[in-house]
């Protein structure tokens, strides 16, 4: 920028659509549907704008109907991977270089194309991919993404605004440069938004990004790689490989020029990639940014004053909207005895109504859970949980892979704080509840503290302003997103940055400021007007 200091649009979110019968975005997103269903498309990598077709392919299902195929998508070789790494290193130059203005543009024409033209395509697609329903997408790779790339640019320029203060014989100025090398962006099935604003929010601060998304979310991928190009993301600057996460993860990390790791997805692997920075920190020209959002074990604690009915819909919505698998689902929860009984009813009544089965059909709340290897590790848990004498399954607790992968949204209920579900990332449609002694509020909450590695989300009902108070102080370390009277799920842009600590992350904040100054290297400028010619300072005259 030279020319002027300009203001971006005021960042506001997008308003979620209600996809009612009779609207014209049901009509919109069903049609899309449909075609989608009916045709069969073929992903290919992206590198330097190239659409590369390896002949090294897998097929594309939904989850709620896994023998349907929907397209194909292209393995990358190592030798794609080093080419997208360096197509990266060569765009860096003049894109690190372009002036901010022209960086905004671009990713506020891409929300604009979502929120238009692309809406009903990159919903149909999250149907599809991930078995959203269409509230569950529309509030994701809609509005979420939209939000993200919106606020994003407002966030930058209050970070370009921060200045040094400066005197009349010096001028001091801070440059937020993009870090130098390239970044590594490696995004989960979860959300679209997730997928799209991981490689999106660095390249927007300058940097030039290999992205690597999920092999459950390719469809959604390919529908956002639609929208960079279209909105003019130049070639080279964001890349896009498919294929062994190892292989690409290694080629990717052992490249000197690797400067920054931003990352969402289980904490295991999270760790595991660390690991792999630490074990190769010698080689690198920079110290790499490490950003990674990982797993949860999120709460719900009801205090003796809580309302029974908001308790269960917190409970109901809480941890069955998308079969469980938002980071943030509630998988936990602590009832008071005194509520307990009317709890209990509400929440099966609830899970009772649910309808289950495919996203196509607008009246179901459940669809599939991802893929198989989620199925059997939830059929697990829930035929353990059927033998075990410390827990019941209260409702729920069947499942069914034979056309898709379904889980009946379960609720066990356990006599012991520590059994294996309470403490678990299940990332499905399963909550554990665990009835306290009324009169135990302070010592449930100690437990609520330390049952789990993660810190993610939680949430504290009560009508009791103390018991709200004590909550929020006891449980201060225990969620990086915490709720009073709320379920603790839902986070939107610019009102609830998200992210959680402990095991749970690094807690940079996913849709805050806090997140994109990662993703720069601030360079201090001080300007002398006149310089000094004579070394001696007053204080050495005679
Ligand atoms: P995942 O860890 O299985 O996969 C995430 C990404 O890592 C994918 O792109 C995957 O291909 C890649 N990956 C897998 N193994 C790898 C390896 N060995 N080396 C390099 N990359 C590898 O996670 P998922 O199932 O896609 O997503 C669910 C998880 O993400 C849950 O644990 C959830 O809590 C977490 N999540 C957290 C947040 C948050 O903000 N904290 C948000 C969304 C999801």
């Amino acid at each position: 920028m030279g020319k002027g200091f300009f203001n971006v649009p005021v960042a506001i979110n997008e308003p979620v659509k209600s996809y009612a019968p009779g609207s014209p975005e049901r009509d919109a997103v069903l049609e899309a549907y449909s075609t989608m269903w009916n045709s069969h498309i073929d992903v290919p990598l992206y590198i330097n704008g190239k659409h590369i077709t390896t002949g090294d392919t897998k097929t594309m299902s939904a989850p709620h109907d896994h023998q349907h195929v929907v397209g194909t998508y292209h393995l990358a070789e190592k030798t794609h991977v080093e080419s997208a790494i360096s197509t990266a290193l060569e765009a860096r130059h003049e894109w690190a270089n372009l002036p901010w203005e022209q960086r905004a543009g671009i990713f506020l024409k891409a929300a604009e194309l979502i929120a238009g033209p692309y809406r009903a395509k990159i919903n149909a697609a999250t149907m599809i991919a991930q078995s959203k329903t269409v509230h569950q997408a529309e509030i994701d790779a809609a509005c979420e993404l939209i939000d993200f790339l919106r606020f994003n640019v407002q966030f930058m320029t209050d970070i370009y605004h921060e200045q040094p203060e400066s005197t009349s014989d010096a001028w001091n100025r801070l440059e937020y440069r993009p870090l130098e090398g390239f970044v590594y962006a490696v995004t989960p099935f979860n959300f679209t938004a997730i997928a799209g604003n991981l490689p999106a929010c660095m390249a927007l601060m300058g940097n030039v990004v290999v992205w690597k998304p999920s092999d459950s979310q390719i469809y959604s991928a390919k529908v956002i790689m639609d929208v960079f190009e279209e909105a003019g993301v130049p070639p080279g600057v964001i890349n896009v490989v498919f294929g062994d996460p190892v292989m690409i993860t290694d080629t990717i990390m052992d490249s000197p020029d690797f400067s920054g790791l931003h990352f969402t997805g289980s904490t295991f692997i999270f760790k595991e990639l660390w690991k792999k920075i630490g074990n190769n920190i010698h080689n690198y020209k920079t110290y790499p940014r490490i950003v990674g959002e990982t797993g949860g074990k999120d709460f719900i604690i009801a205090h003796k004053t809580a309302n029974a009915k908001q308790v269960a819909t917190a409970i109901s919505r809480g941890a069955f909207e998308f079969q469980g698998q938002k980071c943030s689902a509630a998988s936990r929860a602590y009832v008071p005895s005194n509520l307990w009984d009317e709890v209990k009813n509400y929440v099966i009544e609830d899970v009772k109504s649910f309808k289950m089965g495919s996203p196509a059909d607008l009246e179901n709340f459940i669809t599939a859970v991802i893929h198989e290897g989620s199925f059997d590790k939830l059929a697990k848990y829930i035929d353990q949980a059927k033998t075990d004498s410390d827990a019941e399954i209260i409702v729920g607790g069947n499942y069914d892979k034979s056309k898709g992968y379904f889980i009946e949204p379960t609720v066990i209920v356990t006599t012991n704080p520590k059994y294996s579900t309470m403490c678990t990332e299940l990332f499905g449609p399963v909550i554990t509840i665990y009835v306290y002694d009324e009169n135990a509020y302070s010592e449930t909450l100690k437990l609520v503290d330390e049952t789990s590695e993660y810190a993610l989300t939680g949430a504290v009902l009560a009508t009791d302003r103390y018991a709200i108070q004590e909550a929020t102080k006891a449980l201060q370390n225990c969620a990086g997103n915490f709720y009073i009277n709320d379920k603790p799920t839902g986070a939107v842009v610019g009102q609830q940055p998200f992210g959680g600590a402990r095991a749970s992350g690094t807690n940079d904040k996913a849709g805050s400021a806090l997140n994109l100054l990662r993703w720069v290297s601030p360079r201090m400028i001080k300007e002398t007007f006149v310089t000094p010619t004579d070394y001696r300072y007053p204080f050495l005259g005679e």
